[in-house]
């Protein structure tokens, strides 16, 4: 499903920078963020949050591309 690394990069969820994480959709996802995900509901308030994170960080990368 993903491949865990060990790295130093900043979450594009929490922006804390976190060696320990892995790569969703070409962004770095932290441990932390991760277990949170996990633990969410889709009827979560949070779920939603974190999945407008995901959406803006794609739309940045791909403003940064043109
Ligand atoms: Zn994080």
């Amino acid at each position: 499903m993903y491949n865990q690394v060990v790295r130093m990069e900043s979450c594009g969820i929490c922006n804390e920078e976190s060696e320990k994480g892995f790569f969703l959709l070409s962004i770095w996802i932290c441990l932390s963020c991760e277990r949170k995900m996990v633990e969410l509901e889709v009827e979560d308030p949070s779920y939603a949050w974190y999945i407008d994170r995901l959406r803006g960080s794609k739309i940045n990368n791909r403003m940064l591309s043109h």
